[in-house]
């Protein structure tokens, strides 16, 4: 039973193949147990054991416009799905992995906020939520599901796998050398983000693995820099803001520039700016 679940895991990600011309699906298996997905939303992490299939969070970006295409990578495989926060790129799965019979579970604004989009009844919606944390007792780890308060939205959660030394930051975590976008509209904050990242480093070792958002995989001494980006930014968003200058003023000014990064399209340095701006003023 145990060697056959990682074939089983090869298989559900064999049936999207099809599509690898356009969107490559790889997995990499970080410990005997779990396993990251990268595609094109939210990287997803699974725990394959003798209790079954669980994941964290549950959309290829891409993928989610074929129904049949997201069922059939999960044809009734997962029995609990872990939203690390409410995105349609972490969630938009839910209704199909729910129909197949999986449990969603989210924080409780994960909840509301997905109940606001999609409705009462919806199973987009989880089926368990939680306040601070939860554990899941399944695949003989113990994962602890924490909710961190105000950082890339209102209802983030990192998922520690303490016995394999892993840990799923969801977007507090974008690990392309950028910086994150902070969902002001949905509650995020910089200083929310700081904080969790703190919190963090300060749980995990120089073997933890650490699964980010989006983006390769990273360990503590990434996540430290990607903490100190995010703090430059700040320092610099800050020093533009000072004397009540307003975001016209300091988007001309353009603080970021300082930074040298480089943007995605949907993100670019300007709406960076103007989120940072919202969030620190
Ligand atoms: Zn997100």
């Amino acid at each position: 039973m145990k060697k056959l679940l990682p074939a089983l895991i090869t298989s559900l990600l064999l049936s999207n193949y099809a599509f690898a011309d356009e969107n490559p699906v790889t997995a990499t298996q970080l410990s005997e147990h779990v396993y990251v997905l990268f595609g094109q939303g939210g990287n997803i992490a699974a725990s394959v054991g003798d209790d079954g299939i669980y994941i964290i969070d549950d959309q290829f970006a891409k993928l989610s416009d074929d129904k049949k295409t997201i069922s059939d990578l999960k044809p009734g495989s997962a029995e609990f799905v872990i939203n690390t926060h409410h995105h349609g790129d972490h969630t938009g799965g839910n209704e199909n992995f729910a129909k197949a019979g999986a449990h969603v579970i989210a924080h409780d604004n994960v909840h509301k906020r997905l109940k606001e989009k999609h409705g009462e009844g919806s199973d987009y919606l989880p089926r368990i939520s939680f306040g601070h944390d939860l554990k899941l007792h399944f695949n003989n780890e113990h994962a602890h599901v924490v909710h961190y308060s105000n950082t890339h939205t209102d209802g983030d959660s990192v998922i520690f796998f303490s016995n394999d030394n892993i840990v799923h930051m969801g977007d507090i975590y974008f690990n392309f050398g950028s910086l994150p976008f902070v969902d002001v509209d949905s509650g995020g904050s910089v200083d929310g983000v700081l904080a969790a990242v703190d919190d963090v480093i300060k749980q995990i070792d120089e073997k933890t693995t650490v699964i980010p958002g989006h983006g390769p995989i990273s360990d503590r001494s990434g996540l430290m820099t990607y903490r100190k980006l995010v703090q430059k930014a700040k320092d610099v968003m800050l020093n533009a803001m000072q004397n009540d200058a307003s975001l016209e003023q300091v988007l001309k000014a353009d603080p970021l520039s300082e930074l040298g990064l480089e943007y995605a399209n949907w993100l670019p340095k300007e709406r960076v700016t103007t989120l940072f701006y919202r969030s620190l003023k």
